[in-house]
C-alpha cells in the first residue's frame, strides 16, 4: 500500500477538553510500531461510556483526546511481528484484548486480560484519573462483595517508554481512548486487542459488537447466566439494556421487564423481547417492591444498564432474596454504591461486568457469526446513520435519549 511506513494525515473528531464539542481536525496517524495494526475505519457508534468521558468522567488529563471505542474496519498496514493480520483483513478493535498468554486469559473464570490497553504505551489514556497504562497495576475494585467473574473499576499507573505518540494534531500529542479511538478514519492498535471476522460482515452494522451489543447480551448470558424459565428484570433501555434483553431472551427467560424512566423505550424493548415494562416514574413506592409485587417475591436476574448507582442498588433489591443474581453493566467511577448488609446475606448475588464477560477477539467473532446466521439481532439497534462531521448531533441525540445507536459511517468499506 502507498501509505505503508508512512505517517497517515486524515480527518477525526478532537476531544479538546471536557464538556465541549468535538472538532473535526486533520490529525496525524503514526505508522504500527510492532504488534500493531492500523485500521481504516469504515463505521463506529456512539456508546454512553464515549459521552462519559466528555461529560461526566470530566479529568483534564484525559484531553485532549479522540473517543470512540465501537468500531469496525479494515487494516491498511501492519508493524513488525504481527502475523495474525494481513492488509485487507475485516477487523473490529477492542477496548479488552486477550492476549491468550497471560493467567487471566488462560482462565476460564474470567475475560479480562493482564496486557489490555497497550500496557507498553504512554498515550493511552485511562478511563480513571489517569491517561496511562493498565495492566499488571489492574484491580482495585469498587465493590468486592460477591464479586466472582469481572472487575469493574480499574487503577491505572504511569509508565513513559518515550515512544512516539500514536496520534498528533496541530504538533499537539493527542491521546487515544480505551486503546482504540473509533473516531477517525485511522487508527492504531495493538494486535492483542483486534479482532478478525467474517469478511462477509458488513462493517457499517456489526461495528456495534465492538461494545454495547456484546456487554449487555453477555452480561446475561456469561455473566448473570440466565436460566431457561426464569424471570430477569433489565434497568436501562440502551443499546446495552436493550442487548441485555436479547440475552435474556436467548437464555429462555419467560419474563423479562424492561425498565426506563423513557417510555419512548418500551417499544424498542418488546422487539428484543420484553415482556413487561415499568417506568419508575409512574409509581409513588420504590422500583424493587413494584417489581417484588408483579414477580412474587423479586425477579431471578437483574441487570443494570444505566451507570446510575441509585439505580444498581435497585437492581439488586429487586431480586428476590435466596437466589438472585444482580449484574452491574453500567459504568460510573464517580460514586460510592451501597445496600444493606442483609440484601446479601438473604443470598442474594451482586456481580459486575465488563464486555459482557466474553474473551474479546473468540467473542466478537462468534458474535458477528451468529449475527450473520441470525441468531442475533443487530440492525435494530441503529436508529440513525450520520457522518463523522456530524458526531456532535449524534452526541446530542444521546444525550437526550433520542437514540439507541447512531452510527457513523466513516469510510466506504
Ligand atoms: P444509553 O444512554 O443509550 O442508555 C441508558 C438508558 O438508561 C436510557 O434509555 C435512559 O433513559 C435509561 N435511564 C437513565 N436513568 C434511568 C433510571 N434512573 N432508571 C431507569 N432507566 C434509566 O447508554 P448505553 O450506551 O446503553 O450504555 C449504558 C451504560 O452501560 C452506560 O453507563 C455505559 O457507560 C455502560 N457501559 C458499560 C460497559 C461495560 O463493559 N461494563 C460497556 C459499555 C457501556
Ligand atoms: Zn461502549
Amino acid at each position: 500500500m502507498a501509505t505503508t511506513g508512512k505517517v497517515i494525515r486524515c480527518k477525526a473528531a478532537v476531544a479538546w477538553e471536557p464538556n465541549k464539542p468535538l472538532v473535526i481536525e486533520e490529525i496525524e496517524v503514526a505508522p504500527p510500531q510492532a504488534n500493531e495494526v492500523r485500521i481504516k475505519i469504515v463505521a463506529t457508534g456512539l456508546c454512553h461510556t464515549d459521552l462519559y468521558h466528555l461529560f461526566e468522567g470530566m479529568h483534564k488529563d484525559g484531553f485532549p483526546a479522540v473517543l470512540g471505542h465501537e468500531g469496525a474496519g479494515i487494516v491498511e498496514s501492519v508493524g513488525p511481528g504481527v502475523t495474525e493480520f494481513q492488509p485487507g483483513d475485516k477487523v473490529i478493535p477492542m477496548f479488552t484484548s486477550q492476549c491468550r498468554e497471560c493467567r487471566f486469559c488462560k482462565s476460564p473464570k474470567t475475560n479480562q486480560c493482564e496486557k489490555g490497553w497497550a500496557v507498553d504505551r504512554y498515550d493511552v489514556m485511562a478511563l480513571e484519573d489517569t491517561r496511562f497504562t493498565y495492566s499488571k497495576y489492574l484491580v482495585n475494585t469498587c465493590f468486592r462483595i460477591f464479586f466472582n467473574q469481572n472487575l469493574m473499576s480499574f487503577r491505572f499507573s504511569v509508565q513513559h517508554d518515550g515512544k512516539e505518540s500514536r496520534f498528533t494534531c496541530k504538533g499537539k500529542k493527542v491521546l487515544q481512548f480505551m486503546g482504540t479511538s473509533t473516531f477517525s478514519e485511522y487508527t492504531v492498535v495493538n494486535q492483542i486487542a483486534v479482532a478478525k471476522i467474517d469478511p462477509a460482515a458488513p462493517l457499517d452494522k456489526v461495528c456495534l459488537l465492538g461494545c454495547g451489543i456484546c456487554t449487555g447480551y453477555g452480561a446475561a448470558v456469561n455473566t448473570a447466566k440466565v436460566e431457561p424459565g426464569s424471570t430477569c428484570a433489565v434497568f436501562g433501555l440502551g443499546a446495552v439494556g436493550l442487548a441485555a434483553v436479547m440475552g435474556c431472551k436467548a437464555a429462555g427467560a419467560k419474563k423479562i421487564i424492561a425498565v426506563d424512566i423513557n417510555p419512548e423505550k418500551f417499544e424498542k424493548a418488546k422487539v428484543f423481547g420484553a415482556t413487561d415494562f415499568v417506568n419508575p416514574k409512574d409509581h409513588d413506592k420504590p422500583i424493587s417492591q413494584v417489581l417484588a409485587e408483579m414477580t412474587n417475591g423479586g425477579v431471578d436476574y437483574s441487570l443494570e444498564c444505566t451507570g446510575n448507582v441509585g439505580v444498581m442498588r435497585s437492581a439488586l433489591e429487586s431480586c428476590i432474596q435466596a437466589w438472585g443474581v444482580s449484574v452491574i453493566v453500567g459504568w460510573t467511577e464517580l460514586h460510592d454504591v451501597a445496600t444493606r448488609p442483609v440484601q446479601l446475606i438473604a443470598g442474594r448475588t451482586w456481580k459486575g461486568s465488563i464486555f459482557g464477560g466474553f474473551k474479546s477477539k473468540d467473542g466478537v467473532s462468534e458474535m458477528v457469526k451468529a449475527y450473520l446466521d441470525k441468531k442475533v439481532k443487530v440492525d435494530e439497534f441503529i436508529t440513525h446513520n450520520m457522518t463523522l462531521d456530524q458526531i456532535n448531533d449524534a452526541i446530542e441525540l444521546m444525550k437526550h435519549s433520542k437514540c439507541i445507536r447512531t452510527v457513523l459511517n466513516i469510510s466506504p468499506e
